[in-house]
């Protein structure tokens, strides 16, 4: 006899992240290799933050502020909104899991765009609820929100809005989330997971935090794992009405946001170089790739994220191991359903350079 997990964790595949570096290392013996599959950040942490969290390592000893009253605070300046409305999170992948505890029961729904993040289905299915998928709209690969909308029903407890989306790269326009939001029951749950925000360039996209007091309640989900270069330091937030608020703080493990986490992301707000220098860097990485595949023929979708698709009209998963032989890790997007795209972020000017060389060699051998 084993112990039985429960029918609705069986029900869960298990998430694929992007290969770890070290993992390539490990199993092709390559020591320089690049990647460019988490939708990282290029330039490394922000050596603000680094030095913040150098600066803490000396208060190892002590419990984290369970309140991250400096954090929170800080946070509350830096986005025109109260501390009541902010929740901490060990990454934003936190606070899905906490939204899920609170509003989710066995039987009830969630509406979710299908491609999107993969942490939404397995949130969702962690807490016995079923995920209703949105197909994205054929014409541009964009969240389908009239498809989404038809999709709640009585049971819809939560609607997922990946914005920009991942992996598709891109935008709700604001339009769109006003015909959205009308007629909308108001006991359901709007999660608008804006991981990407910072790096949107078209000013007519929908920014969560402008319906704080939105009926029915948008939850804004952002990180510093991306835009800020935090991602092992796992540190996100959520900006919701504080009654909301309230109720994921009575589950939120008291200490979830460590010491150096608090004072990295701290530290991080007030480095506005470095994010300067990061959206630059990144778009400009964009933009060359993209009008280099172009040149190669192959489809580079338009994107406001820091990542975009590439249709290579042949098996994706192959092209994606023979670019791990090359030392270059992409994402390969057959596990989204779609086998002919690799999904790639921007990295730095020679790591682009080092990833089109590669990706030239392999589809042309
Ligand atoms: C990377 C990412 C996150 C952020 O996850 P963290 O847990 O904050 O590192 C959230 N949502 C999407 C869509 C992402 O791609």
């Amino acid at each position: 006899m084993k112990p039985k997990a429960a029918d609705s964790i069986l029900r869960i595949a298990p998430y694929e992240p992007g290969k770890p570096i070290e993992e390539l290392a490990r199993e092709y013996g390559i020591q320089s290799a690049i990647k460019l599959a988490s939708n990282e950040n290029p330039l490394g942490p922000s050596p603000g933050a680094v030095a913040a969290v150098q600066e803490s390592l000396g208060r190892l000893h002590r419990y984290p502020d369970g309140a991250a009253h400096d954090l929170s605070r800080r946070l509350a300046d830096h986005l025109g909104v109260m501390p009541e409305n902010i929740v901490l999170g060990n990454g934003s992948d936190e606070l899905l899991g906490m939204l899920a505890r609170v509003f989710l029961q066995p039987g009830d729904q969630a509406v979710l765009p299908r491609p999107s993040f993969l942490m939404y289905e397995i949130t969702v299915k962690s807490a016995g609820a079923e995920p209703i998928f949105a197909p994205l709209r054929q014409a541009d690969m964009g969240l389908d929100l009239k498809a989404m909308k038809a999709a709640i029903g009585e049971k819809t407890r939560m609607v997922f809005l990946c914005n920009p989306n991942n992996p598709t790269g891109t935008i709700i326009s604001r339009g769109e989330f006003a015909d959205f939001m009308a007629d909308l029951p108001s006991d359901i749950l709007i999660i608008a997971d804006e991981a990407y925000m910072e790096f949107v360039r078209e000013p007519d996209c929908f920014c969560g935090l402008n319906h704080l007091d939105a009926r029915p309640p948008v939850v804004t989900l952002r990180t510093f794992s991306k835009a800020y270069g935090l991602a092992g330091l796992r540190i996100g937030y959520g900006v919701m009405d504080a009654e909301i608020a309230g109720l994921l703080h009575r589950i939120r493990p008291p200490f979830n946001a460590s010491i150096p986490a608090q004072a990295g992301a701290l530290a991080a707000l007030d480095d506005r170089a470095f994010l300067q220098k990061t959206l630059s860097t990144v778009h400009q990485g964009i933009d060359f790739l993209r009008a280099e595949l172009a040149a190669m023929g192959l489809t580079a979708f338009p994107t406001q994220s820091n990542f975009f698709l590439v249709d290579l009209g042949c098996s994706a998963q192959a092209v994606f191991e023979k670019l791990l032989e090359h030392g270059v890790i992409v994402r390969s997007m057959r596990s989204y359903g779609y086998p002919q795209y690799i999904r790639v972020n921007a990295g730095l000017p020679e790591e682009n350079q080092r990833f089109l060389d590669a990706l030239k060699q392999v589809l042309g051998g």
